[in-house]
């Protein structure tokens, strides 16, 4: 379910085309060669450590990953079909071959299905959308029958007709902006294009709007000819590619809408589903811009504003009308069985400490890029490591490889097992590896910020394969491109000038979209989301009957080069964090980008403060009313709130406190790493078991506000984004809202939840001083 922009967004270092480095790397000064400390553990764990890397990477084989990626997306694979259960089965398999302690955990989720969908314009001409994907030349599964038609799933049946009003991105600014145009979507049905957020909240938006029904398609401008050549000549979505998608209201909770917060073991109780809060009200179908285009082109009233234009070849209106439209949509609402393979190699010393690494494995066709493209790297760290345990390699701690089923709707495999073992989760768990898609370019990491040094120290040992240089120095040089771009922002700036010649690169937070979500905001789990990407153009077949093997072939990651750098990382990864000393974390990091984080907040009080004062002086000398053309008048804009002075100062004060904290801590951890971490066993359990379970005092059980499901105060997805993250979420998201005494009193609430996190940290620091 990733979103590909996420990829984006995260690191701000994809999009950036090859010339900007080719001055910079050449394969002797950059390749791969980081030596020295290596975190959690002593110098000789270190060099043992490294020979168990390579030995590791050895074992990787391009070839390999290709023929099982092609077996695995040989044939449909969503949620209930055949290949999916095929799948699950066949790595099982695997798994028990390589050595593996392996079973399946089935879950009995609710997933309705299309048994009947249509959309037909009937004003002022008549046209019938094809919902159809035709087979593409050259691209030898885009014929199977068998494949989801294009289906939104979690939104409402129903079987309405209205006017269309188009309302771009259909995102809370684009409301704004049509009542500013006098057009209500009030007994409408509403077309947005995808892009600008989570796509669940597009139907939710218009829905609260009082819209009836509500089309998305993907604009060409963002998801088509304009982005690059279409397919099969290129990698961009041809005119009848669709993308499905789940419109399910994860920012309330992820997981099976009618079981919140507890698993869907086969028997549980299930809500009823006008119980289910994540479900939508109103129907909702993804098109393509085959299909949207007369409908589009049908419509009238205001021209649409010009950040609203996309790429298709007429002058897009807002509507309402004169384009009418009847669409049904009908589904089968039963359970359906998913299944999630999870796979434990134990551990030695600390057994009862568990690192746990997943990918999914549902597809919305044939997921060739989203999601087997991230699988089947899993599967190959998975084989390797087998080999390396049947030669005798003893991780200190068990090991748990885990294949998600149920992604695409929801979360639902990794939330459902999540929720039913949260119990042992909180007892064992140290961290989660997440990864999803993979495909051509810059290394992806986000997450938990204790966990940012180790992707570091990893990432300055892997080569990457198109330039020789290390995954570590490539990111550099596009964080420092991109932050040298005129117009670049000041956080990218900071980020560049922190990470600077020698620094760590940053990790981001992350929202939600794929399956760390559960680990991160709902059980506490220090968590880490990977992948490469940013090159490969692949948005362009995302969730469609496209994204196939021969897709990936061509334009993912030629070579699998990409695929098998992926696995030396995770894989990498997850063996320090199973084989160190101390486990591989370093709070002093945390303890930084929090202050980023406040300052962020501070710095958006002030310009809402000072936009809402500019706002207030331009609306009492009415300057909007005589700046508006009176042939096309467009309203003024709603009269802002006034911003009070917000009191951050419990935040600042805990902040202040904790980075005195993680200074202590990282000297006394530095004194014993010098001393060759030569802890005596009890004590050193003792610390391990803290350091596993600081991420726990992130969370407030009570939750956010309005979603109680997630409980980390640090990192969520916004409410009103869906996918992207908000950092220290319940007081950035009452300034959103504007909601002042919100903003108060969460700061408080926060602020305690920081002072815990502190406690536990000084308990360790005395301990590494004993
Ligand atoms: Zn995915």
């Amino acid at each position: 379910m990733k979103s590909v922009c996420m990829r984006k967004l995260g690191v701000a270092l994809a999009c950036l085309s090859l010339t900007g480095l080719a001055g910079a790397a050449t394969p002797a000064a950059g390749a791969a060669q980081a030596g020295g400390a290596m975190l959690g553990f002593t110098a000789r764990g270190a060099a043992s450590q490294r020979q168990l890397e390579q030995r590791f990477d050895a074992l990787l084989s391009a070839g390999e990953i290709r023929a099982w990626l092609q077996r695995m997306s040989s044939e449909p694979n969503q949620v209930g079909s055949p290949h999916d259960k095929v799948n699950a089965e066949w790595m099982l398999a695997q798994f028990k071959k390589w050595g593996w302690d392996a079973h399946i955990e089935q879950f009995d989720v609710l997933y309705p299905t299309p048994t009947n969908e249509l959309v037909e314009m009937v004003a002022p001409t008549t046209y019938k959308a094809t919902l159809h994907e035709p087979p593409i030349k050259g691209d030898r599964t885009s014929g199977l029958s068998g494949a989801l038609p294009p289906y939104n799933v979690y939104g409402a049946d129903g079987d309405v007709t209205g006017q269309l009003v188009y309302v771009n991105y259909g995102m809370p600014d684009d409301y704004k902006e049509l009542a500013r145009l006098g057009v209500s979507v009030k007994g409408k049905i509403v077309i947005v294009r995808y892009g600008g957020g989570w796509r669940g909240l597009k139907p939710e938006l218009a829905y609260q709007h009082g819209a009836i029904g509500c089309l998305i398609y993907s604009d060409p401008r963002n998801d088509g000819y304009f982005t690059g050549d279409t397919y099969p000549e290129g990698p961009t979505r041809p005119a009848e590619g669709v993308q499905r998608g789940s419109v399910e209201k994860m920012q309330l909770y992820p997981g099976d809408p009618t079981t919140p917060g507890y698993g869907s073991v086969p028997g549980a109780k299930h809500l009823p589903l006008k119980d289910a809060k994540t479900l939508l009200k109103i129907p909702v179908l993804p098109i393509s811009y085959a299909d949207a285009t007369p409908l589009l082109k049908a419509m009238g009233g205001p021209v649409a504003p010009e950040s609203w234009r996309g790429a298709l070849p007429f002058t897009y209106h807002v509507g309402a009308g004169p384009a009418k439209v009847h669409m049904l949509v009908k589904s089968d609402w039963s359970l359906k069985p998913i299944y999630d393979v999870i796979a434990k190699l134990p551990g030695s010393g600390d057994a009862g400490q568990w690192v746990l690494r997943g990918n999914h494995h549902d597809g919305w066709v044939f997921g060739a890029f989203d999601p087997l493209a991230g699988m089947v790297t899993e599967l190959a760290e998975a084989k390797a490591m087998g080999t390396l345990y049947k030669q005798g390699w003893r991780p200190k701690r068990t090991i748990v490889y885990a294949s998600w089923d149920g992604e695409e709707p929801g979360l639902l495999g990794s939330t459902e097992w999540a929720e039913t073992h949260e119990q042992a989760l909180r007892e064992h768990a140290v961290a989660y590896i997440n990864s999803d898609t993979n495909g051509r370019g810059i290394l992806f990491a986000g997450g938990s910020h204790s966990l940012q040094h180790l992707v570091n120290q990893v990432a300055a040992g892997v080569t990457d394969p198109e330039t020789g240089a290390s995954v570590q120095r490539r990111q550099r040089a596009v964080l420092d491109v991109r932050a040298a771009r005129k117009g670049a922002s000041p956080e990218l700036k900071q980020d560049a000038k922190l990470a600077g010649a020698k620094g760590d690169i940053p990790i981001s937070p992350v929202g939600s979209g794929s399956d760390y979500s559960a680990f991160l905001q709902h059980v506490g789990i220090a968590t880490l989301d990977l992948g490469f990407g940013g090159e490969a153009n692949q948005g362009g077949v995302y969730h469609s009957r496209y994204d196939s093997f021969d897709h990936f072939d061509r334009f993912g990651d030629p070579g699998f080069k990409y695929e098998v750098a992926l696995a030396e990382v995770a894989g990498h990864i997850v063996m320090r964090a199973a084989d160190s000393d101390v486990l591989p974390m370093r709070f002093g990091d945390f303890s930084h980008t929090l202050d980023r984080y406040l300052k962020q907040l501070h710095k958006q009080a002030d310009s809402e403060r000072k936009a809402a004062e500019a706002q207030h002086a331009l609306l009492d000398a009415d300057a909007y009313k005589l700046a508006s053309d009176p042939l096309h008048p467009v309203g003024p804009p709603e009269r802002l709130s006034s911003v009070p002075k917000i009191d951050f100062q419990p935040l600042d004060v805990a902040a202040k406190k904790l980075k005195k904290s993680a200074q202590a801590y990282e000297k006394a951890y530095n004194a014993s790493a010098e001393a060759g971490l030569d802890i005596p066993a009890a004590q050193l359990a003792k610390v391990n078991q803290l350091m596993g379970t600081m991420e726990q005092r992130l969370l407030d059980p009570r939750g956010l506000p309005g979603r109680p499901w997630y409980k980390n105060m640090i990192q969520a997805p916004g409410e009103l984004t869906g996918y992207a993250p908000k950092t220290i979420p319940a007081v950035h998201e009452a300034l959103d809202m504007r909601d002042w005494n919100r903003a108060d009193q969460y700061a408080v609430v926060t602020a305690h939840v920081l002072d815990g996190y502190r406690a536990q940290l000084d308990r360790l620091t005395a301990l590494l001083k004993q």
